[in-house]
């Protein structure tokens, strides 16, 4: 058996970024509306520093409008929402993201759901959670599962129906919208999570393999089965024998690309596609805020 394809998320994240920027080109000249995405962030996370500085340059660079606000953590609950309701009623912003997680005198779901449902660009508020769960059209989907759909649409040629999927993870981020997303493609869905049994069982019979349980090279190339798509949502950062660290995903890459006919690799697989994502559901909700019809992205 041959080598699994390695699907590049960092080529299909340009790709999808570059259909982004077309699509704002197009709604600026047609209509003279410029997206706009707010982007919140309370504390100094270096982590979270990084991935908001990486938002707003490829926000700009998709020729959207950036706004960051910045705010110490010492700030309340109620500074916070004073915030997010001033972002509700700008019509400058379309999409409003609070960096997650919160400092821990805040209740992060009390946040998001001060959020308008209609610039809920993470796809966290309830109000999206309940949309996609019923299949609605008109909800905002979460993006790190959006980008993973969108990898396995284009491998499978654009049809999923009758696939056998497993998720491995049934987080709120990504586990149960992954979940709602590949039922809708008439995938048999099964969430397998800390207590599933036999789970290398349950990964064997599955076409598709999505794993997101932040666990190092948790799946073991024997657990796929030969032909499967794998896509790997962990992002771990492990010590290497010689000093320094690493980044792997929780699948573990060589024995499962021997098996697998597509993986994902990490860096440079799912990771890439968050962002990218982050900016067609800014375009989409921009759309719909000014009842100008979607374009195809
Ligand atoms: P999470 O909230 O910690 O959820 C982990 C899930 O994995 C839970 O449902 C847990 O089960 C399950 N799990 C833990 N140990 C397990 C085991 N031994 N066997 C089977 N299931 C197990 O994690 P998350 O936020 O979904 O993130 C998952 C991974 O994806 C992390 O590595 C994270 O860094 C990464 N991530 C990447 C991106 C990206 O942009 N690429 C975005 C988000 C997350 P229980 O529910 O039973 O505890």
């Amino acid at each position: 058996m041959t080598d699994a394809k390695i699907i590049d998320g960092k080529a299909f994240a340009a790709d999808v970024r570059e259909r982004v920027r077309k699509a704002v080109a197009g709604l600026k000249a047609d209509h003279g509306i410029t997206p706009g995405l707010a982007v919140v962030l309370v504390g100094e996370d270096p982590a979270s520093q990084v991935y908001v500085r990486n938002k707003g340059k490829q926000t700009v660079e998709a020729g959207m409008n950036s706004f960051e606000y910045k705010m110490p953590a010492t700030v309340s609950q109620d500074e916070l929402l004073a915030k997010v309701r001033e972002l509700n009623e700008d019509p400058a912003v379309n999409g409003i993201l609070v960096q997650l997680p919160l400092p821990d005198h805040m209740d992060d779901q009390a946040v998001i759901t001060a959020i308008d449902p209609n610039k809920d660009v993470d796809g966290f508020h309830l109000v999206n959670v309940g949309r996609l769960s019923v299949g609605a059209q008109d909800g905002l989907i979460p993006c790190t599962p959006l980008g993973c759909l969108l990898m396995l649409k284009d491998h499978f040629g654009g049809d999923l129906s009758g696939k056998r999927a497993i998720v491995v993870g049934r987080s709120n981020i990504v586990g149960k919208p992954m979940f709602n997303l590949l039922l809708q493609e008439s995938c048999t869905v099964t969430v397998a999570h800390s207590r599933t049994d036999d789970l290398p069982g349950e990964c064997r019979r599955a076409d598709i393999v999505v794993a997101a349980v932040g666990r190092p090279e948790m799946v073991k190339g024997d657990w796929i089965k030969p032909g499967a798509v794998v896509i790997d949502v962990g992002i771990n950062r492990i010590d290497k024998p010689d000093g320094g660290t690493r980044l792997v995903g929780d699948v573990e890459f060589d024995s499962a690309k021997a098996v697998a006919g597509a993986i994902t690799p990490v860096p440079g697989g799912v990771g890439p596609m968050t962002i990218a994502c982050l900016l067609r559901n800014t375009m989409t909700a921009c759309c719909r805020q000014n009842g100008v019809p979607e374009p195809a992205m």
